[in-house]
Order: structure tokens, then C-alpha cells, then sequence
């Protein structure tokens, strides 16, 4: 049994990525060394201790309601162990996704999906962008999507996706979309105009 410092858990809708749209149990862990000037989860990593939850406690919550699957995000939730929560979890019959920025090297097993989104200003290791199934970058502005593409193009090989999303202050910043449009029609599969739905749905 592992003990795990939980932020928060709630049933809800993801709103990024392929899975966008779909119910999901999101288990936030507390802490985050790559303190993004812009985190909208600030809370996550700066905020008072949180309570702790073992690996059985947060699997049978999220049991309790009609997820197909657990979202298991921060903070930056590798620097915690996570192979026994995964594996409670699994052991119910839920699937897992994790969504890390790769700071850490990848020492968990048997998640099924694998969202990576890396940071211009922070280390992302290879082991994450070989493994993951999606990318997100997060932009600020035109600059940031060249620098995304030449850090990070040669590993686009292979994924699902790869998803250019808007810094959420800037999400009605008509010349910032039009920059990601412009770069999804140059570069082309796999990459996306990506959204953050469950804010426009008011989703929590
Ligand atoms: S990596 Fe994620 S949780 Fe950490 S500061 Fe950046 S946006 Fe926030």
C-alpha cells in the first residue's frame, strides 16, 4: 500500500485531448517542481499541505461513480511513485491516464493513455516523449510554436496526437489562433488546434 498527497479527486469531464468530452475521475496530486508562470493550478503545488489517501482509498472513489477511466494528474504527479495506485485502480477494472510534463524519467507500467505536455523552460525526459500517446504544448504566442516544433518535432512520429493549445488568458486572442491554425495547416497530421473544453462548459 502507498500513501498518496491528494489536492483534490472529483468526477468530471476531460476537457484536453483525445478523450475530451468523456467522463473522467481526476485524482490531483500535490506538488510540482516546474512552477509554470502561468499554471492555472497553483494550488496544486503552492497551496497547504494536503490530506493523504492511500492507493485503495482513491481506487474505491473513483469506483463509486461511472468512469471508464482515472486521470491521474498535478502538480506534476511522477515525482511521486505511482505503479500501486495505477495498479489499484487496474485492479477495479479502470483504465488510467496520466498527464505529466516529463520531468521525471518514466518508472510506472501499464498506463493506458500517456499525455505529455513539456515545457519550453523545463527539462522533458526522453523516456516520456518516446512513451507518450499525445502531446500539448501550451503557447503564448507565435514564437513559442516554432520553438515547440524544432525542440520537440522529431518525436511526433508515432502519436495520436499533437495538440497546440492556447495559455487559457489567451483563448480568445484572435492573432494567437490564428498563429496555431496557421501552423496546424503548415506542419499538418498529428498536429491540432487544441481547446480546453471543460472550461467553456464550466465543467469542475
Ligand atoms: S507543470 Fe503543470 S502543474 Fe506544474 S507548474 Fe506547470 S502547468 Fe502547473
Amino acid at each position: 500500500m502507498a500513501n498518496y498527497p491528494v489536492v483534490e479527486t472529483f468526477y468530471s469531464v476531460q476537457g484536453e485531448g483525445l478523450f475530451a468530452g468523456a467522463g473522467a475521475y481526476f485524482v490531483r496530486l500535490f506538488g510540482c517542481p516546474v512552477k509554470c508562470a502561468w499554471c492555472d493550478t497553483k494550488n496544486s503545488w503552492s497551496g497547504s499541505a494536503p490530506n493523504f489517501m492511500s492507493d485503495k482509498q482513491i481506487a474505491n472513489q473513483a469506483s463509486l461513480t461511472s468512469c471508464d477511466f482515472a486521470v491521474i494528474t498535478g502538480g506534476e504527479p511522477t515525482i511521486h511513485p505511482l505503479q500501486e495506485l495505477v495498479d489499484s485502480f487496474r485492479a477495479l477494472g479502470i483504465k488510467t491516464h496520466l498527464e505529466t510534463s516529463g520531468y521525471m524519467p518514466k518508472n510506472v507500467e501499464n498506463i493506458d493513455w500517456i499525455t505529455l505536455s513539456p515545457k519550453l523552460h523545463s527539462h522533458t525526459h526522453e523516456s516520456y516523449l518516446v512513451s507518450a500517446d499525445e502531446l500539448k504544448f501550451i503557447v503564448s504566442n507565435a514564437e513559442e510554436i516554432e520553438l515547440y516544433m524544432e525542440k520537440f518535432g522529431e518525436y511526433f512520429s508515432g502519436k495520436k496526437a499533437v495538440f497546440i493549445v492556447p495559455e487559457f488568458s489567451k483563448s480568445r486572442d484572435s492573432e494567437l489562433l490564428s498563429e496555431i491554425c496557421e501552423a496546424v495547416k503548415l506542419y499538418g497530421f498529428p498536429l491540432r488546434a487544441g481547446w480546453q473544453l471543460h472550461k467553456s462548459f464550466g465543467a469542475v
